[in-house]
């Protein structure tokens, strides 16, 4: 069994990948202006401001691109999960904040261009955690996952 290659979490992204293996999307911010961006930067590409937290997001965003992968995997796991979606989500935080990601939990044909997405976490071990979209559950629908 060939596994998902695992991210290796640096001085830069390990807080983002604290907060996803807690259940949460956190993307870094200005703590000067306010900016969000992903994926982080040693300082602000807005202000130039070198002091940034992360904050959590509501992992609630709309597709914005998505394709649908067929051929030229490199590696083992990729090729063998052929085909798969990848896309653009840009988050409700601000426009053109875009994670991407893959999207799961549905085929290429539901998919379009701006539809409800919203994130959740494919937990690959005890450290890592990787953020997915999905399509967003009804609005009317009254249970919510926990
Ligand atoms: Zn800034």
């Amino acid at each position: 069994v060939t596994t998902r290659p695992l991210p290796v979490p640096n001085e830069l992204t390990e807080a983002f990948w604290k907060y996803a293996r807690n259940g949460q999307l956190a993307l870094q911010r200005c703590s000067s202006c306010g900016y969000y961006y992903h994926p982080p930067e040693p300082y602000c590409i807005r202000c130039l401001s070198r002091k940034l937290e992360f904050s959590p997001v509501s992992g609630k965003g709309h597709l914005r691109s998505y394709t649908e992968v067929w051929a030229g995997a490199r590696h083992d796991y990729f090729k063998a999960a052929i085909p798969y979606i990848v896309a653009g989500v840009e988050l409700e935080e601000q426009p053109e904040l875009v994670v991407y990601a893959n999207i799961t939990d549905a085929t290429v044909s539901s998919l379009a261009i701006g539809m409800p997405l919203e994130v959740h976490f494919e937990q690959l071990n005890d450290e890592i955690a990787i953020p997915q979209f999905r399509p967003a559950k009804n609005s009317f629908a009254p249970d919510k996952e926990a």
